[in-house]
């Protein structure tokens, strides 16, 4: 079957989701061609195992992000039946511009996929997994993380295609992010604050332990609306982003349904609180009845002897 693979990309080139994409597709037995918008991060493309064709699709309307420019831009190299983005706000986008543009199905946030091609995702929440059998051509975005990378060391060929696509919509200034850390869609690990932060100066603590391993800073709803200082798009849960790491650490957070629903398909959940029947614990794998202010300088000092 063949697959097209929409590579994720940032200005600094693919994120790991492209891996997780092709790695979905080949699960499958799929054939994944992928397709680099405006060309970023062909040659990374190439190099991962299992990738059949990279198309570097490049034109004027790559300049700046306009996810139905960039749909059309994509649509006629896009020829597998199935085709695969990531779920993340662009792969989203682009995703269903696509989609529409076919009139072929979407199937959006699915975190599994099996030959047949059987697709499930969490709705509701994620208080229910949705499975659909799917026949015939459609568009799919796969969760972050959710499936296995396919490793390094394809040799797949690199061809150019020059596609201008109409511009309906331009977009004169993209606002850069509110701040450079690594993004929590992106991370492997995530440590996250909540009201229970006291003040938003308290998470510099929870910045110095991301910084030590490589995580991203996340919060929770209580926390981003409370203080001005943390920004929306630090918010994980039902209103704010889906993340599926392999360590997820909750700092101060009580694990209401609406933040539960945002992480709790991560891996490994680590919950700090204060209060022994704080919900979060019901999904924790390792639970810290303590206040932020004694556990973590002592995880600092453990983090600092590794
Ligand atoms: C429609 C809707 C959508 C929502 N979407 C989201 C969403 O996307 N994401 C989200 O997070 N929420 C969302 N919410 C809000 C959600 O219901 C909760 O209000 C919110 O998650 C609570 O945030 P919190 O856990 O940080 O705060 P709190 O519920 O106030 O919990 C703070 C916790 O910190 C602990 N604590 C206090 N001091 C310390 C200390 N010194 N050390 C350790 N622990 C301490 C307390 O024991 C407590 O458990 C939504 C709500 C609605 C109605």
């Amino acid at each position: 079957m063949d697959v097209t693979v929409i590579a994720d990309s940032t200005d600094d080139g693919l994120t790991p989701v492209t891996a997780q994409l092709v790695g979905a597709a080949t699960s499958i037995g799929g054939n994944p061609t992928v397709l680099c918008p405006g060309g970023v991060g062909a040659s990374e493309a190439a190099s991962i195992s299992g990738v059949s064709k990279v198309i570097s699709v490049e034109g004027d309307c790559f300049g700046t992000y306009e996810g139905g420019a960039w749909a059309t831009a994509l649509d006629s190299q896009a020829t597998g039946d199935l085709v695969l983005a990531a779920a993340s706000p662009r792969g989203r986008d682009i995703a269903a511009s696509l989609a529409a543009l076919r009139k072929i199905p979407i199937i959006q946030d699915a975190t599994g996929l099996e030959v047949g091609l059987v697709v499930s995702r969490p709705i509701y929440s994620g208080k229910a997994m949705e499975t659909s059998n799917v026949e015939g051509p459609c568009v799919i975005t796969l969760r972050a993380n959710a499936f296995d990378a396919a490793p390094d060391g394809g040799t797949s060929e690199v061809s150019t295609v020059n596609q201008s696509a109409d511009v309906g919509l331009a977009v004169k200034e993209a606002i850069a992010k509110a701040s450079e850390r690594l993004d929590v869609t992106e991370a492997d690990i995530i440590i996250s604050g909540g009201r229970g932060m006291g003040e938003p100066s308290n998470f510099s603590h929870l910045n110095e332990v991301a910084d030590m391993i490589g995580a991203a800073v996340g919060a929770s709803r209580a926390a981003v609306d409370t203080w001005e200082e943390i920004p929306h798009s630090m918010q994980v849960g039902q209103t704010g982003k889906t993340v599926t790491p392999s360590l997820y650490i909750a700092v101060g957070i009580s694990g209401a349904i609406q933040h539960l629903a945002g992480m709790k398909t991560s891996k490994y959940i680590v919950a700090i609180n204060k209060d022994p029947d704080a919900p979060i614990f019901g999904v924790a794998d390792y639970g810290i009845v303590a206040t932020w202010e004694d556990a973590l300088p002592a995880l600092k000092t453990e983090l600092a002897k590794l």
